[in-house]
C-alpha cells in the first residue's frame, strides 16, 4: 500500500492548487470562492518516481459544525487521521486566523506526523510569514508558493523524508 499525505487547512489558502502542483493534473477544482471542493479528492504524486504516494485533497474545514460545511469538515478531519502524514496548509498572506487556531486544536488531538506549510509566499518576504506561525509551535516549518512552484521540491524531500 502506498503511504498517504493529507492537505488539510482552512478554505481558500491554496490546497487545490498544491494537490495539483504535486500531481500534476487538473484534476481537483480550483476557484476563488472559499470551498467549492465539497468532497474527498484522492490523486498520486509521482515527482520522485521511486516513492509514489496518495495525496488527499480536503474540503477545507469551515468551522461549521451544521450542514454541508459540517459534512466537509468531517471528512478533513477523516482524511487526516487514515494519513501517515499531514501538510497542514496555511496563507502567508493572511496570517494566522481562528480558523487555522481550530484546526490546529483538532490536529494535536488527532497526533500525526505534521508539516506546517505557509503558502503564498510569492512576492513576500518568506520568513517573516513563517515568523507569524511561530506560535503553533510545529517544528517542522516550510515556506511555498503552489501557484508559482516555489518550494516544492524541498516541500517534497521533507514529505517523502517522513514517509
Ligand atoms: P483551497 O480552497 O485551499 O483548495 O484553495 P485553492 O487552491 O482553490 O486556491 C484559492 C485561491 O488562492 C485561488 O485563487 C488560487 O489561485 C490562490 N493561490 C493558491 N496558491 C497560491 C500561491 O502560492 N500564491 C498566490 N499568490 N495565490 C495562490
Ligand atoms: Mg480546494
Amino acid at each position: 500500500m502506498l503511504p498517504v499525505v493529507a492537505l488539510v487547512g482552512r478554505p481558500n489558502v491554496g490546497k487545490s492548487t498544491l494537490f495539483n502542483a504535486l500531481t500534476r493534473t487538473r484534476d481537483a477544482l480550483v476557484h476563488d470562492e472559499p470551498g467549492v471542493t465539497r468532497d474527498r479528492n484522492y490523486g498520486i504524486c509521482r515527482l520522485d518516481e521511486a516513492r509514489p504516494f496518495v495525496i488527499i485533497d480536503t474540503g477545507g474545514i469551515a468551522g461549521e459544525e451544521e450542514g454541508l460545511a459540517g459534512a466537509t469538515a468531517r471528512q478533513s478531519r477523516a482524511a487526516a487521521e487514515e494519513a501517515d502524514l499531514v501538510l497542514f496548509i496555511v496563507d502567508g498572506r493572511e496570517g494566522p486566523s481562528s480558523l487555522d487556531d481550530e484546526i490546529l486544536r483538532w490536529l494535536r488531538k488527532a497526533d500525526r506526523p505534521t508539516v506546517l506549510v505557509v503558502n503564498k509566499t510569492d512576492g513576500i518576504d518568506s520568513r517573516a510569514a513563517i515568523a507569524e506561525f511561530a506560535r503553533y509551535g510545529i517544528a517542522d516549518v516550510i515556506g511555498i508558493s503552489s501557484a508559482h512552484r516555489q518550494g516544492l521540491d524541498r516541500l517534497l524531500e521533507d514529505t517523502l523524508s517522513r514517509l
